[in-house]
């Protein structure tokens, strides 16, 4: 083990991730005269932020009545009562102004006649707390929002002096005795050199772990690093088996097209041309949201009404748009449907199927962006040293199921709180404990062992089984009895760890080692994710269960925490929902059902 050297940094505030959420934390630190270093396993605009197609939401009321309490009724109403209302409370006050930066610093909205920023319909948002029309609130980049916003966000970091470090592979977190964290480890790709980071605040925003199931729409990079790091550090994860399903993925490709589309004017049939959603929501119809819509969907599919020779996917239509509209607001996608389905949009309709697109749970956090975790009676007791921000974190903002547009919102109002917190609560250049050996040494001893792993499973092979047990076994619909199937498919692939074989030893440029390490990234929370399913016996959001088809609010109303331990056994408990907002200018909400 000795043959491995650290190159020792120290920084006040280190970032591990530079999609959206690190990029606007890390900007806010350095804004705030912190020393701060932004890691990544890719270069900045190459995270997968830069897919967001459809946009970002804020009450800005450009196009229509719109108030930011509106926003945060369909945003609790949308999570089906399980988020913490003060902090979606902070989320769509925030919002107006995360936007207003963003045109600021230069993002390139696409404009009203006025020149204003032109916003559109998205799913589950509506006005007059639900009872009105839906609303045009979704602020939008024709349908390359995410690039236009990771682009202007990566040059104000460089414009305020972030440090990066790119193509470096953050391992684990550097934990003391006392439960503090004081850094990160990483693996530089490029030269085979291994790193310590020393910080006064480490903040993760490594992103969601899509890539745990077969289809999803979510970049290949989308590991969930943060999270296995989190759970090997001996902290929860929070509402894992919250996973969003995307009505409109490519049929076969899986790649996204934009709840925008339906925004625009789009809508889905099945075998019969029936525009079907005017069943399931008669009042949003298509603009309902995604759990609705994908389950809609599944039930067409399964009752015989899917379209093409296997009846097993659904059309969605854009051809009745003007060409204009197609050309200027959704020219992405046009050509995404091209390349991968062969159509012409307009012309023909696109073959979709719900397909994996977003992790509701993660690393859970207060508004702050300060990690939380249970510490005997006290559910909220904060980890010192360490935050989350965007999809890794679970503020908990999108509850049982996020709203379309509410991730790139989350991203820039939490990043910018987190770049806040850090602001508020260090000293910039405070000197920091001695780094030791004995705070790494079991980094170290992981990345070894899987480096020389000389069994006969091959990662891929092994990924494949996972990623087919959680498509299969943790799906749109859910039953105890295909959960526990799955519990005990996960299971078995995690017991074949130790024959993991990995062919390439060398340290530079050795992807077989990095996807070997996401692998065991993934699978830790592959595991945590189908076991707090199983163990939900309720449905809520994304999580619908056939077998207990309502919503329990006497028995479940809680966040499943869920700890695993390094054979991937797991650990659940729970902390209470916040039913309180943040200020006096809107009351708790109460739950109803929830129908649109
Ligand atoms: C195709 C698609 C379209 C979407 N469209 C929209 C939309 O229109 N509106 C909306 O609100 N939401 C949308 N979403 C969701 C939203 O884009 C994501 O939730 C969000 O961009 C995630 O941002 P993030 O900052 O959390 O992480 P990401 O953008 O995923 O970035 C993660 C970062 O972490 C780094 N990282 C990860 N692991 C490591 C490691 N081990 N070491 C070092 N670095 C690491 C990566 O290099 C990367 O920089 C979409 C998602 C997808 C997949």
């Amino acid at each position: 083990m000795s043959d491995y050297k650290f190159i020792d940094h120290t920084y006040d505030v280190v970032v591990v991730g530079a999609g959206g959420s690190g990029l606007r934390a890390a900007l806010g630190a350095a804004q705030a005269g912190l020393k701060t270093a932004c890691i990544s396993k890719v270069f900045p605009t190459r995270s997968h932020t830069v897919a967001a197609q459809g946009g970002i939401a804020a009450s800005l009321a450009n196009m229509g009545p719109d108030d930011w309490r509106w926003h945060m009724y369909d945003t609790v109403k949308g999570s089906d009562w399980l988020g913490d209302q003060d902090s979606i409370e902070y989320l769509c006050r925030e919002a107006p102004q995360a936007v207003y930066e963003l045109e600021h610093w230069g993002m390139p909205f696409s404009r009203t006649e006025e020149g204003k920023i032109y916003q559109r319909p998205f799913g589950g948002h509506t006005t007059e707390f639900g009872e009105g029309p839906p609303v045009q609130r979704t602020c939008a980049a024709a349908d390359r929002t995410g690039h236009a916003m990771l682009h202007t966000l990566y040059g104000q970091c460089v414009k305020n002096d972030t440090e990066f470090f790119i193509e470096y592979f953050a391992m684990d977190l550097i934990m003391d005795e006392d439960g503090v964290c004081r850094g990160v480890t990483a693996w530089k790709l490029d030269d085979g050199t291994l790193h310590r980071f020393r910080a006064q605040k480490t903040i993760l925003a490594t992103g969601g772990y899509g890539r745990a199931f077969f289809s999803c729409t979510s970049a290949h990079t989308c590991t969930g690093d943060g999270n296995a790091m989190v759970l090997r550090a001996g902290l929860p994860l929070q509402d894992m088996e919250f996973i969003q399903f995307h009505p409109t993925g490519i049929y076969g490709a899986g790649c996204l097209i934009t709840e925008g589309a339906r925004g625009e004017g789009g809508y889905l049939t099945n075998s019969e041309g029936e525009r079907f959603m005017e069943r399931y929501a008669p009042s949003v119809k298509d603009l309902a949201p995604r759990d609705m819509v994908s389950r809609a969907m599944t039930i067409e599919i399964r009752e015989g009404r899917g379209v093409g020779p296997q009846k097993d996917h659904i059309f969605l239509h854009l051809e009745h748009l003007p060409q204009e509209t197609l050309a200027a607001r959704l020219p992405g996608i046009s050509e995404t449907a091209k390349v991968f389905s062969g159509v012409d949009v307009t012309r023909e309709p696109i073959p979709v199927l719900p397909t994996v697109h977003y992790n509701m749970g993660g690393i859970p956090t207060n508004y702050h962006g300060e990690v939380l975790t249970k510490k005997g009676d006290d559910p909220d007791a904060v980890v010192p040293g360490l935050m989350a921000v965007g999809e890794a974190a679970c503020v908990s903002v999108h509850g049982a199921n996020r709203l379309g547009s509410n991730s790139l919102i989350d991203l820039v109002v939490f990043g910018r709180a987190a770049g806040l917190r850090c602001g508020a609560t260090l000293e910039a250049g405070a000197t920091q404990p001695t780094m030791t050996d004995n705070l790494t040494d079991s980094h170290i001893a992981r990345f070894d062992r899987i480096r020389n792993a000389n069994g006969s499973q091959s990662v891929a092979d092994l990924r494949l089984e996972m990623q087919k047990a959680m498509q299969e076994n943790c799906a749109v619909f859910r039953t105890g009895d295909v959960l526990d199937e799955g519990v005990q498919k996960i299971d078995t692939v995690h017991g074949k760890l130790p024959d993991m074989n990995v062919e390439d030893r060398s340290l530079i440029w050795n992807t077989d080692l990095m996807e070997a390490l996401e692998f065991d990234n993934l699978i830790s929370q592959a595991a945590v994710t189908v076991n707090s399913a199983a163990n939900r016996k309720e449905s809520r959001g994304a999580h619908a269960r056939e077998d207990f088809a309502e919503r329990d609010d006497e028995n479940w109303m809680m966040h499943t925490l869920a700890w695993a331990d390094d054979a991937g056994k797991v650990t659940i408990d729970y902390r209470p929902v916040h039913n309180f907002t943040m200020s006096n200018e809107m009351e708790y909400i109460k739950p109803k059902k929830r129908v649109y």
